[in-house]
């Protein structure tokens, strides 16, 4: 039976907080006086739209640069590599900034470089629709294509509380008249407990028995402790680490270069230099080697 680190809603984390936004595309360009001059408002809207489009956010989110190469690579839910942008940092001159490709694992000749616009770890139906309201196209990759098991909304299994999940892709919010055990095989398709478990997932039970039905491999549960993790004591933070670690893993495949797993593995680190309990410092070193030595 996969581990589980039982989901403890913090009082003090409101709903608002729990429930995810989608990220938005570069902030719109705005023409200088002396441009609206000289552009006519057809070819600015036609520039605004290829900014739009292609421009990847930069300055930390204060800015947008459009790269040549940069905009070719396609968007995938499960993307063969990442970027970054740099700004006059490392092997980066000062005033220039450059957008690095890492693939994220080895490429085929002529195979196509993807990057995920998008935070990977959500459902396809939240995908979708951020994919959709944000960039304005309707994402046809192949995860979104295979239909494979949803993952990321993951129930607890009332029988043995191992992780429950609609066994295929769901394309609509609570779509799902079936959820399977990965641990116990259980099929539960019974209407009121998945109309519970659908109303845990929209929250509408928050902090009273929404956590006892998540389970935390759910994507609300995921970045809900992603985004408060600093904010925990480093004993919790390191318990809640691996636990975000393996739902990740569920996705794909261990890769070490992965942005989210630098994310956990730079903060096991800062938690085991935090801790100051002895016995607690040993299980934090295990717990931040664990996740740094991955491979
Ligand atoms: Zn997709
Ligand atoms: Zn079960």
């Amino acid at each position: 039976m996969a581990r589980q680190v039982k989901s403890r809603m913090s009082p003090d984390v409101s709903e608002d907080e729990v429930n995810t936004r989608p990220s938005r595309p570069p902030k719109p360009l705005k023409a200088t006086a002396q441009v609206a001059e000289r552009v006519s408002s057809e070819r600015f809207e036609e520039l605004y739209a290829t900014c739009a489009t292609n421009a990847h956010e930069a300055d930390g989110g204060d800015g947008a640069a459009l790269f040549l190469k940069g905009s070719m690579a396609e968007h995938s839910c499960r993307p063969t590599a990442f970027k970054q942008i740099r700004a006059g940092s490392g092997s980066v001159p000062q005033g220039e900034t450059r957008l690095v490709v890492h693939a994220l694992r080895d490429l085929d000749v002529g195979e196509a470089i993807s990057i995920s616009y998008i935070p990977e770890y959500y459902p396809t139906w939240l995908r979708q629709s951020m994919l959709q309201h944000g960039f304005n196209f309707q994402c046809g990759c192949e995860r979104c294509l295979s239909g494979g098991a949803e993952l990321c909304c993951c129930f607890v299994c009332p029988e043995c509380e191992g992780p429950c999940c609609p066994p295929g892709a769901v394309y609509e919010e609570g779509a799902y008249e079936l959820l399977r055990c990965e641990d116990c095989g259980l099929e539960l398709h019974d209407t009121e407990l998945l109309g519970a478990l659908k109303r845990a997932e929209r929250c509408e039970e928050f902090a009273t028995t929404m956590s006892g039905k998540l389970h935390p491999y759910h994507f609300k549960i995921f970045h809900m402790y992603l985004k408060h993790l600093d904010q925990v004591p480093a004993g919790t933070a390191l318990q809640i680490l691996p636990q975000l670690q393996e739902a990740f893993h569920r996705l794909r495949p261990v890769e070490k270069g992965h942005p989210l797993h630098a994310q956990l593995a730079q903060c096991a680190a800062e938690c085991w230099e935090k801790v100051e309990d002895e016995e607690q410092e040993a299980g934090a070193g295990s717990v931040a080697l664990g996740i740094v030595g991955e491979r």
